[in-house]
């Protein structure tokens, strides 16, 4: 049995422990969010005092060159790269995620149009992220093709002939559940098909080798693991097989080749950045370096694969003490309880009440968050691990404070009942 003082002695010989203190962390709180909205570093406050003071604030529209502004998109995607095994200049920020989203499938379905237009499906999973879908079911529309949504374990068998792309987030956003990317990537070359990966779940959380997986495009979220802030900029990357084939359809002016030259037509520029369309959010560029900087700081502690390692302990811990501590309450855990298949959050669920359970952790300090289930997808009870800065004491308290608010009863109160806007 886990003790609450084995917790804090594992925490004292933690090496990634240091990285807490990069953090601003409100007291009273523990935060298992992050896979959400990660924490705010303590750099950004700074950083964004810089932009506003002296960059915007002073040398005004002397700053695209004079601070490199214009070359944020790049500067920051390259940061990024080498958190998700992408080389130099292969990849950007820009936009959001659902907007990115929209331009890798529609070069993808563009390339597949030209090899083998009998190809006219996508593929992805039923309990994909729904902007995914959303944004996929408007691309299927306009070409006049399907989606098909399978479970997670049909997709390998269903990789066909008709099939022109496999759409998936490696890490499942219900469910924590993680696909085996170099795996699933294979199988879809083999039949044909181009693999997107989204890493909205990914990027800072679990190791990721694009190039070695040899996948074909992949997009990803800023705000979550990356700790950009609220809204954060995305990221977009392309196999340089592709980057420069063909163009993506929002043929902005900052994706031109020569956008100062003004020219009255659109010629792609070379390479990822025709993946840039309007003019980047630099106050958000700028706060996205500062939480992307607090990621590559686990460089010198053992970079992604000790981030991985505390990840993985500190998931299998909230498991086992759930299980062990909160038995007989009618909590199950959704999540893979292999390792190898489960990203870095743990997913519990319960028959009913889930919501007011998440409302009654969150009044207590405990911040997790819930996801509405249907008929075929049970509520879901989130809980994220960001192995940058959660203790492993942490997650002593948190299951703590859950047993407390299940042996009383504490999450009937009607105020845990109502509904937010926000869940
Ligand atoms: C968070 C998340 C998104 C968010 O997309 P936005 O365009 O930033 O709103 C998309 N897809 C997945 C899988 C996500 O987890």
């Amino acid at each position: 049995m886990t003790t609450r003082q084995d917790c804090v002695v594992r925490d004292r010989h933690d090496p990634l422990a240091p990285l807490r203190e990069q953090f601003h962390l409100p007291d009273g709180v523990i935060y298992l969010d992050g896979n959400s909205l990660g924490v705010r570093p303590k750099a950004t406050t700074e950083r964004m005092q810089q932009v506003l003071h002296d960059e915007w604030g002073t040398d005004l529209i002397r700053s695209w060159n004079t601070a490199g502004w214009i070359h944020l998109p790049q500067r920051v995607g390259n940061k990024i790269a080498r958190l998700v095994g992408a080389g130099e200049n292969e990849l950007v920020v820009a936009d959001s995620t659902s907007v990115n989203l929209y331009k890798v499938l529609s070069a993808a379905a563009r390339i597949q149009r030209e090899r083998d237009p009998q190809r006219r499906a996508i593929l992805s999973e039923r309990s994909n992220f729904p902007t995914d879908l959303y944004i996929a079911e408007s691309l299927c529309k306009e070409l006049g093709w399907t989606l098909r949504l399978l479970e997670a374990d049909e997709v390998e068998s269903h990789l066909g002939p008709e099939v022109a792309v496999l759409m998936l987030t490696q890490v499942n956003y219900r469910t924590g559940r993680m696909f085996d990317m170099a795996r699933l990537t294979a199988a879809a070359h083999a039949a044909g098909v181009l693999a997107v990966w989204d890493l909205c779940h990914s990027a800072g959380a679990v190791p990721v080798d694009l190039k070695g997986a040899d996948a074909d495009f992949a997009i990803g979220c800023g705000y979550k693991y990356l700790n950009g802030g609220p809204g954060a900029p995305a990221f977009v990357w392309v196999h340089p097989r592709h980057a420069d084939a063909f163009s993506q359809p929002l043929s902005g002016w900052m994706g031109h080749a020569a956008p100062f030259e003004f020219i009255p037509h659109y010629q792609p520029a070379p390479g990822i950045a025709r993946y840039l369309c309007g003019t980047p959010p630099i106050l958000s560029m700028a706060a996205l370096e500062c939480g992307v900087d607090t990621v590559l700081a686990a460089e010198a502690h053992g970079g992604m694969a000790a981030l991985r390692a505390k990840s993985v302990e500190l998931t299998e811990l909230f498991a086992q003490l759930v299980e062990e501590r909160c038995a007989g309450h009618g909590l199950s855990v959704v999540s893979p309880r292999d390792a190898a298949q489960r990203g870095s959050q743990v997913c519990l669920t319960r028959s009913e009440g889930g919501y007011a359970i998440v409302q009654a952790l969150i009044a207590r300090g405990v911040i997790g968050d819930f996801r509405a289930g249907d008929s075929q997808m049970p509520d879901i009870l989130r809980f994220g691990f960001t192995p940058l800065y959660t203790r492993y004491v942490d997650v002593w308290d948190a299951v703590e404070h859950l047993r407390e608010v299940m042996e009383s009863g504490e999450w009937q109160r009607p105020e845990f009942n109502r509904r937010h806007a926000v869940t």
